[in-house]
């Protein structure tokens, strides 16, 4: 799925091509994507220009001059800024048309992905815990940690605890903080939680250098793969040897998560 990286890397890019455009049509073939309906989408956004696009943990905003919807990606979520004449893309169920003939294009091959205006929303924004990168600090991150003995790595992923970090970013974290993802978040110490918070910045950060990480679906938005991938530090690494000390890289499932680890650096 796509993490903090990935959706603020598409986030940065709309916002060069899609501020003050006015939407003039919406099409789908799966108004189910479309919430509260199709309809009521429709009429939310029809003739409404796009003021600024923003993000809040892994979902884009879209602010309106009246307004706004979001868009969340889930597992396969792409967007597209195309023009209305460019060939067609895989999976395309949602098409905001705007007036100059651009064509903002939501491919979603598994359609758990959606548009969503502010009513079909309610209060779930608000619901997030901090932001990395923002307002996440040393102090607040320790406090959510030592508030739980779930394993680390769960806390790291809880959206409601701390926003935007998901199974790539939280494994190559724990690795660069040397911490094992089982450790009961509650047994880390105050020097441990700090260097944990300073690895989350810096992996954001290379993700963000890197354009994200395009080892599944994430694609940015003129159909251009990321490269974080290809910086992995332990995600996805199993069997190969850990860059620091040379032990073979693990693989163990945690709240069903595929979690990766060097069980030399990691304790
Ligand atoms: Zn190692």
């Amino acid at each position: 799925m796509p993490e903090l990286p990935e959706v603020e890397t598409i986030r940065r890019q709309l916002e060069k091509e899609i501020v003050g455009e006015t939407i003039v049509a919406v099409w789908s073939d799966r108004p189910k994507m479309l919430r509260p309906s199709a309809e009521r989408f429709l009429k939310g956004v029809k003739g409404r220009k796009v003021r600024e696009v923003s993000r809040r943990a892994k979902l884009l905003i879209f602010e309106l001059d009246e307004g706004y919807f979001v868009c969340h990606l889930r597992l396969s979520g792409r967007l597209f800024v195309r023009q209305k004449d460019d060939e067609a893309d895989d999976y395309a169920h949602v098409i905001l048309k705007f007036k100059g003939g651009q064509e903002l294009r939501f491919s979603e091959m598994r359609l758990f992905g959606y548009l969503a205006d502010q009513e079909a929303l309610g209060g779930i924004l608000s619901k997030y815990g901090p932001e990395p990168l923002d307002d996440l600090t040393a102090d607040k991150f320790y406090s959510i940690l030592r508030k739980t003995s779930r394993p680390v790595k769960i806390v790291l992923m809880d959206q409601h605890k701390i926003a935007g970090i998901g199974n790539i970013y939280a494994n190559d974290a724990l690795f660069l903080a040397k911490i094992h993802p089982q450790t009961p978040a509650d047994k880390l110490t105050r020097g441990r939680s700090d260097i944990l918070f300073t690895a989350i910045e810096q992996v954001f950060k290379e993700g963000l250098k890197y354009g994200g990480a395009s080892d599944q679906w994430y694609l940015q938005v003129h159909g251009e793969e990321g490269s974080y991938q290809d910086y992995f530090k332990v995600y996805g690494r199993t069997g190969q040897r850990c860059d620091v000390c040379g032990t073979e890289i693990e693989r163990v499932a945690l709240g069903g998560r595929g979690t990766f680890f060097c069980p030399e650096c990691q304790k």
